[in-house]
């Protein structure tokens, strides 16, 4: 019997290799052969402590691959064909809901991992479930009829195409949730990939001042940040970021903050209040410290702040994000750092998490290698 090979999380920080049996392709189904799975911020975090620590999970949620096989029914719903380079979205949609006629998939309950337990979702599924194959740190992932699949534009190679949920993530969260375009003052918090990211789409908007804070050891990133179009980078260790902040705008404060950090709890979000502009400024923020002891809800509403929630991706931001990989206007190559085999996925995900190999920006998971 032909197998697949995987790197299955068995509990907190615990991976195993593992065989599974290569599925059967229905006729509305497709297998995909897996080139790159980029490790996120996210990965680093459902890793060290998992939503469910007895469930064996295929890690690996930002999934490039070739169309290995594609059944009849697949490439005439869905145009996708055998030897076709691709990008899955994680969200698995329901095809009948009013966000996924949106592609606003993310907020389908078929995919709501949090809520609904017979969820589907790419990085987050059992692997016990049938047919086993819900996680890019494979050799192949199996697609449904409901799987979210786009095109990789050619000159894009699937390493560069890796990029693409930070980079979607990017125009989701600055352009649409944020409205920056053209003109815009903009402030991003922590500079890792989604940092990066959301600095090449705001400078690519038209952005007029773009800021990024981070700390001391983020030093290397900071210059990448200033090589993808940050106007001013500022070591929230060493200088007090506000007063730097002010100085740089004239003490008018940024259109739009943009809260990229990880486990630096409440000061980011204290810090974006006060650095936005006298009136109607907006923040997206990810929030996921469980209390908030003193939130300054008089200063929010006094300054007329606009909170929204930083949320993945839709349809259109992934075909953008695409786009702008397809560009080659960016030096991109300086923020896909690093690769690792599928054996080595362990050190990966640490090192994304800042233990383990040196200075990784991105990650790709190359299953082959
Ligand atoms: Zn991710
Ligand atoms: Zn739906």
């Amino acid at each position: 019997m032909e197998t697949v090979l995987a790197a299955v999380r068995v509990g907190p920080s615990k991976t195993q290799i593992r065989d599974f049996p290569m599925p059967d392709i229905p006729e509305d189904s497709a297998l995909v052969k897996m080139e790159v799975a980029g490790i996120c911020g996210t990965d680093v975090k459902m890793y060290k402590t998992p939503p469910s620590e007895s469930t064996p999970v295929i890690m690996g949620h930002e999934n490039i691959g070739t169309i290995a096989k594609a059944g009849r029914e697949f490439t005439r719903r869905k145009g996708f064909k055998e030897g076709d380079l691709v990008f899955v979205e994680h969200y698995v949609m329901c095809g009948k809901c009013e966000w996924c006629h949106a592609g606003q998939y993310r907020h389908c309950e078929n995919t709501d991992w949090r809520y609904n337990p017979d969820a589907i979702r790419y990085g987050y599924t059992s692997s016990e479930k049938a047919p086993h194959l819900w996680g890019g740190f494979a050799q192949y992932l199996y697609l449904p009829w409901n799987a979210v699949v786009h095109h990789v534009p050619k000159g894009v190679t699937p390493e560069l195409a890796g990029l693409v949920t930070p980079m979607a993530n990017g125009v989701e969260w600055s352009l649409f949730d944020g409205g920056v375009g053209y003109n815009s003052t903009v402030l991003i918090q922590g500079p890792g990939q989604q940092g990066l990211s959301q600095t090449v789409i705001c400078k690519q908007a038209g952005a007029s001042l773009i800021v990024l804070t981070g700390t001391s050891k983020d030093a290397a990133r900071m210059e990448v940040a200033k090589a993808l179009g940050a106007d001013h980078v500022i070591d929230v260790q060493k200088e007090d970021a506000l007063a730097r902040i002010m100085e740089i705008t004239g003490s008018k404060g940024v259109d739009v903050v943009l809260d990229c950090t990880a486990g630096a709890g409440t000061t980011p979000i204290l810090l974006g209040v006060d650095a936005l502009k006298r009136k109607a400024g907006t923040m997206v923020v990810q929030g996921e410290m469980t209390e908030f002891p003193n939130f300054p809800l008089g200063k929010v509403t006094v300054k007329a702040v606009t909170i929204k929630s930083a949320r993945g991706h839709s349809y259109k931001a992934c075909e953008l994000a695409l786009a702008q990989l397809a560009s080659h206007r960016f030096p991109l190559e300086k923020v896909t750092t690093h690769t690792f085999g599928l054996k080595d996925v362990d050190l990966a995900i640490k090192s994304v998490g800042g233990h383990g190999v040196p200075d990784v920006i991105h990650a790709s998971l190359m299953p082959w290698k």
